[in-house]
C-alpha cells in the first residue's frame, strides 16, 4: 500500500467563475417522477450568491403530447419574464447530452419513453438552444459550481433515496463518459454471492445495500436475526403492526436502542464499502452526499469507515449543499457553458 498523501497531487484547483454572467438567465428544469420543477437561475450583483427565480412547478403529466406542451407552457412563461438565454434539463435515463437524446430507461416516466428526442422537439417549439442531461449528473454539476464542493477538481456527488445516484466532475468538467454511462456507482457490485436483487436486473449492486430500499432489507434481516426478547421490544416499541420499516428503524437509533444502532451501524457500513471503491477509483479531493436519506448519514462515522477502506485520505466529505435544487442549478449552469464560444 502506498503512503497515505495529504496534500493535493494536483495543488491548482479548477476553477470557473461560480456565477451567472450579467445579461445571461438560463431555465434550470428538473424532471421527476410526480413533478417538474423549474426556475431562472441569475447570481444577484450585490451578494454574489445565485438567485431561483419565478420557481414554477406542475405535476409530470404521463402522455408524451401533454409532457411535451407543459414543458413548452413553463419555458415560455419564465421567457416571458426574464431574458432566457438557454435551457437545461435535469431528467432521469441515460442522456447523450452531446446530441440531447435520452438513451436508457426513464423509470416511472411513461411520457418520456416516445420523447427521446426531447430537445430537438423543445428546440423547434421554442428557439432556444436546450441542454439535455441525467439527474445525477446535473445534481452533481449544480453543487459543483455553486454548492458543496465549489472549487473542488475531482468530485462526485452520491444521492442516497430510493436508489443510489451519482456524479461526476473530473478534472473541472462533467465526466460522462465514452458512451455516457459514466457515474453508474449505484450498480457497482458489492458482493459476489447473489444475496441481493437490484432495481436493475443484477445482483448485489452498491443500491441494494446503501439505498431506502437496502437499509430497509438490511433492517428486515437484522431483526429477523436479533434474539427473541429483543425483537419483540424492538417491534412494539418502534413498528406499527409489527411492520419493519425505515422509520422505526431511525426512530429507534435515535433513542439508543441495540437494534437500531446495530441496523444504521450496518448502513453506513454499506455506503462506506461503496465510497471507498469509487475514491480508490478516482482519487477526489471531495465527495458530496445528497439525496433524501443523507439527513440520516452520520457524516463523522462514515468519513471514519471510509477512511479505513480508503487509499487516500485527503478527501473531504460533505454533505449536499443546494437540496432539492442542485438539479435545476446544474442544468441551468450547464445549458449556457454548453453552447458554442461567441465568435469575437
Ligand atoms: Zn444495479
Amino acid at each position: 500500500m502506498k503512503d497515505t498523501v495529504v496534500s493535493q497531487a494536483n495543488p491548482q484547483p479548477y476553477h470557473r467563475p461560480s456565477q451567472v454572467a450579467i445579461g445571461q438567465a438560463p431555465i434550470g428544469i428538473d424532471i421527476g417522477g410526480t413533478k417538474i420543477n423549474a426556475a431562472v437561475v441569475k447570481t444577484n450583483p450585490q451578494t454574489g450568491e445565485d438567485e431561483l427565480l419565478s420557481m414554477m412547478n406542475s405535476p409530470t403529466p404521463e402522455d408524451s403530447e401533454t409532457f411535451l406542451n407543459t414543458l413548452v407552457d413553463m419555458i415560455q412563461r419564465l421567457h416571458a419574464e426574464h431574458q432566457v438565454s438557454g435551457v437545461g434539463i435535469s431528467t432521469a435515463g441515460v442522456v447523450d447530452s452531446i446530441h440531447g437524446r435520452i438513451l436508457g430507461s426513464t423509470g416511472n416516466m411513461p411520457a418520456l419513453k416516445n420523447l427521446c428526442n426531447l430537445k430537438e422537439l423543445l428546440e423547434a417549439k421554442i428557439g432556444l438552444p436546450v441542454h439535455m442531461e441525467n439527474d445525477a449528473n446535473a445534481a452533481a454539476y449544480g453543487e459543483w459550481r455553486t454548492g458543496a464542493a465549489k472549487g473542488a477538481q475531482n468530485m462526485f456527488a452520491i444521492t442516497l433515496g430510493t436508489g443510489v445516484g451519482m456524479g461526476i466532475v473530473f478534472n473541472g468538467q462533467m465526466y460522462r463518459g465514452s458512451h455516457f454511462y459514466a457515474g453508474e456507482g449505484g450498480h457497482i457490485a458489492i458482493g459476489h454471492k447473489r444475496e441481493r436483487k437490484c432495481t436493475c436486473g443484477r445482483w448485489d449492486c452498491w443500491e441494494a445495500y446503501a439505498s431506502g430500499t437496502g437499509l430497509q432489507t438490511t433492517a428486515e434481516l437484522i431483526v429477523e436475526a436479533a434474539p427473541e426478547t429483543a425483537q419483540q421490544e424492538f417491534k412494539s416499541k418502534y413498528c406499527e403492526n409489527g411492520v419493519v420499516t425505515t422509520y422505526a428503524v431511525i426512530a429507534a437509533w435515535k433513542n439508543d436502542n441495540h437494534i437500531g444502532v446495530q441496523i444504521m451501524d450496518e448502513w453506513h457500513n454499506h455506503i462506506a464499502v461503496g465510497l471507498s471503491s469509487l475514491i480508490n477509483v478516482m482519487d477526489p479531493d471531495m465527495i458530496v452526499v445528497g439525496g433524501g436519506l443523507a439527513q440520516f448519514v452520520d457524516f463523522n462515522l462514515l468519513l471514519e469507515r471510509t477512511r479505513e477502506r480508503s487509499m487516500s485520505h485527503a478527501f473531504k466529505l460533505v454533505p449536499a449543499a443546494l437540496g432539492n435544487h442542485a438539479g435545476i442549478v446544474g442544468a441551468a449552469y450547464l445549458a449556457i457553458e454548453s453552447q458554442p464560444e461567441p465568435l469575437t
